[in-house]
Formats: C-alpha cells, structure tokens, sequence
C-alpha cells in the first residue's frame, strides 16, 4: 500500500474543502477503497475520513411521505429500520442479498452506490484495463468473461457494476444529493452511473470532490410495497456477488396492472432500469404471457460481450420469475429471502 495522508474533517464543509484538492478519496466504512488500495488499484495521496460527520447517519422521514437517508447510515441498519422494509421491500431484501453480516454492518449508503466493479482485469495490475488507466485496451474481451456485461457494454469496456441496493433504487426513481466546491444538487440514480463508451474510466456523474450527502426515495415509490420483490441469481447461495439480479414492482387493481417498475443488476455498467417493459406492462392484465412478453423487450438489445450469452436467458428468466413473486404480493414477514429464485420452496424466510 502507497503512503497516503488521513484527514478527518468535521464538518461537511471541511470536508469538500479537502476533497476538492487533486488525488483524494473520501473513505467510508472502507469495505471496498481499502482493499482496492492494498492490491494498488486505487492509490489516493490523500483519504478524507467522513465517518465523523454530524448529521449523515439518521433516516429521516418526509411529510410527504417520502424518506431521506444519510450516506453514512449502514446497510444493515436500513435493511433492518422496520418502517424502511415495510415501505421499500425489495430495497430491504437487496441490501441483505449483498456481502456478509459483518461487511454489511460496515457498509455505507454512499459507499455502495459508489464501489467499483469486480471486473478480475480492473483488479489485477498486470492485465489492460481501460477503465484502471485509459487507452491501455481491455483484457475481459478476450479473456475470462463469462460474468461481464450484456448490455449497454463498449469495445472499451465490459464490466458491470456490482451493487444489489442500486437495483431497486433505480427502479424507484431515487434521487441522490451531493454537496461540491460548486454547491449542492440533486441527481437521479440513473443518471449518476455511466456507460462505458469511450472513456470507461469515467463511472460516475459527480464531479471532482463531490460527496454525496443522502439518497432520497421519492414520495411516488411507497405505491410499490404491497408488490415488490428483488431477486439474485449466484454462483453460491450467500456471500457472492450477482450474476444477474432483478427488482420487479407492481401496483395492481382488481388483477390490472396500474404500473410497473423493473431493474436489472449484473448485466451493464450501471443498474439497468427497463422502461419499455415497464410500459408495455402498465393498463394490462398481470398474466404470465405478459410477463414472458416483458421479460423479452428487457432483454431485447441484449448482445452477448464474450462467453456471456447465457446470461441474457438467465435475466429473462430472473424478470419473469420476480414478475410473478411481486405480482403475488409482497410476504407478510420481509426480507424474504428463498434460497434461490428459482426455488419451488416457498415459505423460506429471513428474519431480522
Ligand atoms: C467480500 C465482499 C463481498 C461483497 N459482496 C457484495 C454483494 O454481494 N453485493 C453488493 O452490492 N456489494 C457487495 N460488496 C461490496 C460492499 O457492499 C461495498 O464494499 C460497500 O457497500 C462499500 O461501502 P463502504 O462504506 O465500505 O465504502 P468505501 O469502501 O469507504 O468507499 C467506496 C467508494 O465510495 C466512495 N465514497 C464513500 N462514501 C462516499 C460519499 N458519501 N460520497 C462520495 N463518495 C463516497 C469512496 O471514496 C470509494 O471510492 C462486497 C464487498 C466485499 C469486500
Ligand atoms: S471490462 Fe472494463 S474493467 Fe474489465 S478489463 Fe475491460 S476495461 Fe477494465
């Protein structure tokens, strides 16, 4: 590990202050930037501990009905607020798909929405990888990738991004506020990760020193909780990240689709939010077909980046199969969680 400076900051303003300055990064619960730091992948000359500041650890409820969450609150303790759970189901069943226990009771809220691919290349500071340091090529075209993107992917780059919790956020519309040398402003989740393109190495939208303050979910996305479920296909039953993941959420009159919702984790660069689906959906009757039917627009420009093809069956699959749990409603006692998605055991369940 590079020698680095350690600030702590105590206040916001101190902090973007110091984050401004070039080479530094802002150190949470650590979970992903000290490792990347041990392997030489991420070498700041300067980490801004922000644990210590006042005021980014608290859920706060809106008259509005929406909620604000502070990107210091921990994931295990917004999966387990039982008001949180009860009102975003599957944000609370994504949140505890993802690490271990103990990772998750380190992890920050903006600490996951800005972790880095798991791309093996991206990694390893022998191989080419574009988005390490640009213009270098990218190993995974031609290499081990059988995990690597479907869609939304580049000749520049073919990761995914790693996040569960980002899945249900985007398909709930979260907004995320973040404070800069330039002031604060608000930006959509969607917006806030990139495509590839030709320049990989850029994967967010916050500007230089920027630090993000709290994730808002909009007033509008509590409709979903009786309908939502997210859903996370594995190479073993915990403590892995996706292959694919999907978050399915329904607002359903009489059998009529209202509205629906849909993201897809471990298949791009960023949460994959399924707009045409949804909309296909949306006044129609919640039947398998149309399901089956959604699950393919989803996946309709879907191409394989290498030795991937299956896993666009595979997300067909995992958006029909959470389709039908969402459609059936979200369970009396939540988190659920089955040990696979596409178990035929229904009553297994995770309690806090
Ligand atoms: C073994 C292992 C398994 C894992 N499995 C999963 C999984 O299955 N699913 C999943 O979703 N995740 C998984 N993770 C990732 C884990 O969720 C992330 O490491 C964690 O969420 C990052 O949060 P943190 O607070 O520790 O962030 P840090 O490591 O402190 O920071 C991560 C990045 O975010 C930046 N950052 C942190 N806070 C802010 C802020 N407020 N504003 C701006 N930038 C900020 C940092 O500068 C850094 O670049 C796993 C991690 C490990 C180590
Ligand atoms: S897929 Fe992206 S992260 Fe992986 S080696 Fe290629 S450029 Fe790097």
């Amino acid at each position: 590990m590079n020698r680095f400076d350690y600030l702590q900051p105590a206040s916001v303003s101190e902090a973007i202050a110091a984050g401004a300055e070039s080479d530094t990064a802002y150190l949470a619960g650590g979970t992903n930037l000290l490792d990347l730091m041990k392997m030489g992948t991420a070498r700041p000359k300067r980490l801004i501990d922000i644990t210590r500041l006042p005021g980014l650890d608290r859920i706060e409820w809106l008259a509005d009905g929406s909620v604000r969450v502070g990107a210091l609150v921990r994931n295990s303790d917004l999966a387990y607020d039982e008001r949180f759970a009860r009102t975003f189901p599957a944000v609370a069943e994504a949140l505890l798909s993802g690490a271990s226990a103990q990772l998750r009771n380190v992890a920050t809220v903006g600490g996951n929405l800005m972790q880095r691919t798991r791309c093996a290349y991206f990694h390893d500071l022998g191989s080419a990888c574009n988005r390490r340091m640009p213009d270098t090529g990218c190993d995974a075209r031609e290499g081990e990738n059988r995990l690597h993107a479907v869609l939304g992917w580049s000749e520049h780059c073919i990761a995914t991004h790693p996040s569960d919790f980002c899945v249900p956020l985007a398909a709930l519309d979260a907004v995320v506020e973040v404070e800069g040398p330039q002031g604060a402003r608000a930006i959509p989740i969607d917006a806030l990760h990139l495509l590839p393109g030709t320049t990989p190495e850029r994967e967010t939208a916050l500007a230089p020193g920027e630090l993000i303050i709290a994730l808002r979910l909009p007033v509008g996305a509590a409709a979903f909780s009786r309908n939502a479920r997210f859903l996370k296909l594995r190479e073993r039953t915990s403590y892995a990240f996706d292959v694919v993941s999907a978050a399915a959420m329904l607002e359903v009159e009489f059998g009529t689709i209202r509205s629906a919702r849909i993201a897809l984790g471990g298949v791009a660069a960023k949460p994959w939010r399924a707009r045409e689906a949804e909309a296909f959906l949306a006044s129609g009757p919640a039947t398998e077909e149309a399901f089956t039917m959604a699950a393919e627009i989803a996946l309709a420009e879907a191409q394989p980046s290498g030795d991937n093809a299956f896993k666009i069956e595979l997300a067909r699959r995992i958006v029909v199969r959470a389709l039908d749990l969402a459609f059936a409603g979200t369970p009396a006692i939540m988190p659920a969680l089955p040990a696979s998605p596409f178990s035929t055991i229904s009553g297994a369940k995770h309690v806090a």
